[in-house]
Parts: structure tokens; sequence; C-alpha cells
């Protein structure tokens, strides 16, 4: 690389439909070699990014510590006195509770400029999702956005913001939502107050829970909503209310767990760090939790990058001959699941015959079956094997061929596992 100036962005990646990202957002994207990913951003999203880029998650979700704040400017100050352009991706808008202004005066004090770049936040989209306006006329002349999760001398002044009558928009406000609702009532706000609750807003698992203010700490709980998620309180919530009264604390979409494999196809020596990068932007906005198994043809059987990514996350690796794989009984197998046998990446085939051994084993016949998200596919198909429905997305990241099937068994929801994973540094 010549001495062309390396540039840095902060760029807002928006609440998590990929198709909420700015064009301008795309654009930069592509030009970076560096890109650091932040926590609650979708990885779909970095099907924006070159091939080639260098995709850094420094997010403390997925099994990692969340890296420190000071680590993460090193980093970009690294790579951009080494020549590189650095995108930062953040969820929603950097500036807003995104520690972009934190980051922005880090890099200004080592004398680089970064450019900006919106994008719209958690607080306008989620509420907009189910129907809710921050601002209306009848309703509120104002909206104020707080976070929740401040205690001691980080508490906001809730009877002062009670008394400006606008609409609250509370961010990581879940896992002290009884704290706060209480604080709300003494400072005089009426429980009648109408209140909504919005979990993975814009995303194929969003949920929603709709209640007064008196009942709504019981609602969310109830209705096991956790983080992410934004809090509406004002009268603009009513608006959802009206539209769709039925939904209180129901659960549409309940949560898959482990419910998926991951077919997994390398070229020889591709790092763990590739499969990681191409295994996140195949799984979309599902998570690692989700995964029940890795699967990959048996001659995979000693690529250290294949089996240090799966000791990272605690997956197990399981391998299948290209005869076992040839012999699954997928009754309308699509040219592209045949398509992949004997060529280095055999993977589809993989996920299908591992997910519907599992399902084999699980047995549970009339369960719905999860859909997986809707990324750009390079092939995609459902297939109806004997005991199961599968619905399989397959795509080629980095050089490495992902393939995700879903099992159609849905163990009951975990309710043990909402309020505990609150997003406390965004
Ligand atoms: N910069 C981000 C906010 C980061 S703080 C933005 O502008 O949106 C993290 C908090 O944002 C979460 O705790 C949650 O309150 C909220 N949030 C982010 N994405 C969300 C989503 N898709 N649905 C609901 N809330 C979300």
């Amino acid at each position: 690389m010549h001495a062309a100036m390396s540039r840095a962005w902060l760029i807002g990646a928006g609440p998590g439909d990929v198709e909420l990202m700015t064009l301008k957002a795309t654009r930069a994207l592509a030009q970076a070699d560096v890109v650091l990913v932040d926590d609650l951003v979708n990885p779909e999203v970095l099907q924006f990014a070159r091939a080639d880029a260098l995709v850094v998650y420094v997010g403390k979700r997925g099994g990692h510590p969340s890296t420190p704040q000071a680590g993460i400017v090193a980093q970009m100050l690294e790579h951009l006195q080494a020549g590189r352009s650095v995108a930062r991706l953040k969820g929603g808008d950097p500036f807003v509770f995104g520690r972009g202004g934190e980051e922005q005066e880090a890099l200004h004090a080592a004398g680089i400029s970064v450019d900006v770049i919106n994008g719209i936040t958690a607080g306008i989209a989620a509420p907009a999702a189910i129907g809710i306006p921050v601002t209306h006329r009848d309703h509120a002349q104002g909206v104020v956005f707080v976070t929740g999760h401040g205690a001691g001398s980080g508490e906001p002044d809730w009877a002062a913001l009670v008394a400006t009558r606008m609409t609250l928009v509370i961010y990581m406000g879940m896992r002290r939502l009884s704290e706060i609702v209480d604080a709300l009532l003494a400072a005089g706000m009426s429980a009648d107050t109408p209140c909504a609750a919005i979990e993975s807003a814009t995303r194929p698992e969003q949920r929603h829970a709709l209640s007064r203010l008196g009942e709504f700490a019981d609602t969310v709980s109830r209705a096991g909503l956790g983080s992410p998620a934004i809090v509406v309180i004002g009268g603009v919530a009513s608006l959802a209310l009206a539209r769709d009264a039925v939904n209180v604390g129901s659960e549409p979409y309940g949560r898959a767990m482990k419910t998926l494999t991951v077919g997994i196809g390398c070229r020889l020596h591709s790092s763990a760090e590739e499969i990681e990068t191409a295994v996140r932007a195949t799984l979309g906005s599902h998570s690692f939790d989700e995964i029940s198994m890795i699967a990959s043809v048996d001659v995979k059987a000693h690529e250290t990058g294949l089996l240090e990514f799966c000791a990272s996350h605690a997956l197990p690796l399981k391998l299948f001959s290209r005869e076992q794989i040839a012999a699954i009984s997928v009754k309308d197998p699509s040219a592209a699941a045949r398509e992949h046998l004997g060529i280095d990446g055999v993977c589809e085939p993989c996920a299908l015959l591992a997910a519907a051994a599992e399902s084999d084993a699980a047995r549970a016949p009339d369960a719905a079956h999860a859909p997986i998200g809707s990324m750009t596919p390079v092939a995609s198909f459902a297939a109806d094997t004997a005991n199961a429905r599968l619905l399989v997305r397959k795509t080629v990241h980095a050089g490495v061929t992902v393939a995700i099937a879903s099992t159609t068994a849905r163990p009951a929801r975990d309710h043990t596992n909402t309020d505990t994973q609150e997003q406390d540094r965004p």
C-alpha cells in the first residue's frame, strides 16, 4: 500500500434490520481495511465489508469478555498508524449511548480525525416497530432518551423527568425495571400511564409487552422479556395498545435454544478467526447460544482452525464421511445440496445430516420449526426428510462455506435466562 491517507469512521449500524443502515454507512464499510464490531451489531451488515477486510469483534457477547474501551482505541490507533482505514461499527447510532463520543475524543487527542456516520437509534426504531411514535401532538411535546442502567450517582432524576410530561425512552433499563417503575410511581406518575417494552426490535425475533405502569414490571417479567430492549413510558405507548391490545404479555415468537446445526467447509489452513467471521455472518441475528453442534467432513478432523474455533465456543464437532453425507435421505434435495458433494466445502449436506440425526433423537414432530433470517444466501432451500422439516441457509464468506440447519425440536423457553444479560457496556 502506498502512503494513501488512512481514514477512520464511527459508523452506526442501526437497530438490527440490515436495511435500516444508511447508504453512507454501507459505502464507508466497503472502503475499510479493518472493521471493529460491537455487540448488538447485526453481523449481516458485514456483507457490505470487503471480503478481505479484517473483522474484529470487540463486544462481550458470543463468549468473549468485553474488550476494555482503552484497548479498542489502542487497536484503532495501531491500524490507523499502519496506514489501514478503520471502520468502527456500533449498534444504533454511535453517539447515542454508544461511547462514540469517548472514542472520537481519544482519536482527536491522537491527532486523528474521524468521520461520524449516524445510524437509526433503537430508541426511535424500537417504538416505531410496534407503531409507537415517540412524539405526537396529542400525547407528548418531546421525548427524553435516558439510560436505566446507572445506579447510585449515575441514577437519573426520575422525579424531574416525570415533571417534564414527555415520553420517556429508556435504554438498558430491563435489569432495573421494577426499581425504575417504583421511582416513577413515587414521583407521582399515574399508574395508568401506558408502557411498552420492545426486545430485539427490527430483528426476526422481535417481541414486546404492553401494559399500564402499575402492572408493567410484572407483565414484562411474565412475558420473559430481556435485553436488549427499549422501554417506552408515556401516552404515545397507547397507540400500540390500541392497535395491538391482544398482544399484552404474549410470546409471539418464543426463543429457540440450541436448535441450529452449523456445517463448515473450509480451505486447508483456514484460521479460527476466518471461520468465526464466516459463521457469524451466516448466523445473522441468531446467536452462538443456539448452536448445538458443528458438523464437517471427516477429512477436516485435523484442521487446527476448525478445532480452535470449536474449542473457543465449547461447541461439539461432529465429523461425517462423504458416504454418510451422500446417504442423507432428503426427499427433495435441491441441486445446490448435491452440487457441493465432493468439493472442498462440503457442508450443506453435513448440516442437514447432523440436524436430521439430532431431531431423530429429539422426536418432536409437531413443534414449529425456527425460520432462519433473511441474509442473501448463496443457496437456500427447505427440505423434508423422513422425520424433520429443515430450513437451510448457506453462504460463502472469506473462503469458508457455512451451512445452517435448524432442527424441528424447540425446547421450552428458559425463563431463568431473561434479566441476566443486561447490556451495561454499550
Ligand atoms: N447506540 C445504540 C444504543 C447502545 S446502548 C443505539 O443508538 O441504539 C444498548 C441498549 O440499546 C440496549 O440495552 C437496548 O436498550 C438498546 N437496543 C439496542 N438495539 C436494540 C434493539 N434492536 N431492540 C431493542 N433495544 C435495543
